[in-house]
């Protein structure tokens, strides 16, 4: 189909799905391993399996403040132990308790296998070591046994898990004080971009901050991952070559910005195909369609457009499966809701769209609608917004009311009513 203003079909652009799969099949995970100390591990890969060594808890303990008590069960629920010690946590009471029995005991403290309850210390009343309670004892009422929580041989974590903080306490609770993880890869990054200022310079008109870099050091700040950034290039055949050797060398993965549309002075793609190999080069997707993939060497290659809204999009698209991968992360998939547009929409066929969105709970109900403006360079509406909106390539209006799918990023509590 031919493009005109109504359809933006373009034979050469490979679609989403497409290209992810031809992306993850490109993206080989890093098998080194390290062993690095507990508090060093937060959102590191783990790369084996994890099994406990022992119960948890690995003894009978209280769940209240009280007595421990060896009870008969009596018809009237009228009850008397005499006490005859006490057991507070990590200070065990070691001797045997007899029928009628009570020791003191609180919250984590050992239970005598003796016990067969606690009663809560509200329910009871002391009097010279007499203890007294009129209530329903349960058998084993507020004991935690050993291997509730985790049980012995128990696989607790699994290969490829991201390490997040209860993570953390678990491999504590387990008593491991290192943990193996898999090694960091490498992902560098320059800008390209004759129009383009660094932030510590003056500006003039014509010229544009360099941000991109800035956004894709945040992006990347997300994952267990070393991070280069190699600055801005001029466009450049010579020099977009030279930085692509030499960031290609030191870099497991490699991401530019702009200079791979068909402008002219857009010579990522050409320098990729001399020095490399270009898997695809146009994904039928908005924002975002020239976006260069491929290798030099063992580096793969991520040519993302320019526009900033491109930037992010394309990376959480298409990059952040791929740094998934490599790092040795398990698959995981995006959240997608289903929820009813706020109002009319319009698209052009042809691309999978990815609009800007504010997702909200009306009533227990999900609306959505667009945060502003969606134009690629128009990056406050990305501020605004908590999810995108994704729109079929073969839509094109969409009436208020609608169901549409919603892939949320960051839906706080301000945007529920
Ligand atoms: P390009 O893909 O090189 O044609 O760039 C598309 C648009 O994105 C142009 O308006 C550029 O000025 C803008 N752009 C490219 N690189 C950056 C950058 N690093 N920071 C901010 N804007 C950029
Ligand atoms: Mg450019």
């Amino acid at each position: 189909m031919k493009d005109s203003c109504f359809n933006e079909y373009d034979p050469s652009a490979i679609k989403v799905d497409k290209a992810i799969s031809k992306i993850l099949s490109a993206s080989k995970i890093k098998n080194k391993v390290e062993i690095i100390p507990l508090k060093k591990s937060y959102r590191r890969i783990l790369a084996k399996n994890i099994k406990s060594s022992k119960n948890i808890p690995n003894y009978k303990n209280s769940a209240m403040d009280g007595y421990a008590v060896n009870f008969v069960e009596q018809k009237n629920n009228k009850y008397i132990f005499q006490c005859v010690g006490e057991s507070f946590a990590g200070h065990p009471y070691r001797k045997k308790i007899k029928k009628n029995e009570a020791i003191k005991v609180m919250t984590g403290g050992m239970v005598p296998d003796s016990c067969n309850a606690v009663i809560m210390k509200e329910l009871v009343e002391e009097n010279n070591k007499m203890i007294t309670a009129n209530s329903i004892i349960v058998k084993n009422q507020n004991i935690r046994f050993p291997g509730e929580d985790i049980k012995k041989n128990q696989t607790v974590l699994r290969d490829g898990k991201e390490i997040d903080e209860v993570d953390i306490g678990i491999l504590a609770s387990l008593g491991m004080a290192k943990v193996p993880v898999y090694s960091k890869p490498v992902i560098g990054y320059f800008s390209t971009g004759d129009e383009l200022v660094s932030v510590t310079d003056k500006i003039k008109k014509s010229q544009v901050y360099d941000s991109n870099r800035y956004l894709l050091h945040g992006l990347l700040q997300r994952y267990p991952v070393d991070i280069k950034d190699y600055g801005v290039v001029r466009d450049n055949l010579i020099n977009i070559e030279k930085k692509l050797k030499k960031a290609s060398n030191e870099c497991d993965m490699l991401i530019t910005t702009g200079g791979v549309s068909v402008g002219e002075a857009d010579f990522v793609k050409n320098a990729l195909d001399k020095i490399g190999k270009v898997k695809f080069w146009k994904i039928a997707v908005k924002p975002g369609r020239p976006l260069a993939f491929g290798n030099i060497k063992k580096c793969t290659f991520y040519g993302l457009p320019g526009n900033p809204v491109s930037v992010v999009v394309t990376f959480n698209l298409f990059v952040r499966p791929a740094i998934r991968k490599i790092t040795g992360q398990q698959n995981k998939r995006d959240l997608v809701l289903d929820a009813i547009l706020e109002s009319d929409l319009k698209k052009r066929k042809g691309r999978e769209e990815f609009k800007r969105g504010i997702l909200r709970n009306k009533n227990g109900k999900l609306f959505v609608k667009t945060s502003g403006a969606q134009g690629s360079n128009i990056l406050s509406t990305l501020k605004d917004a908590n999810c995108y909106i994704q729109l079929h390539e073969n839509i094109s209006k969409i009436k208020k009311g609608t169901h549409v799918k919603v892939i949320p990023f960051s839906v706080s509590s301000e945007h529920y009513e």
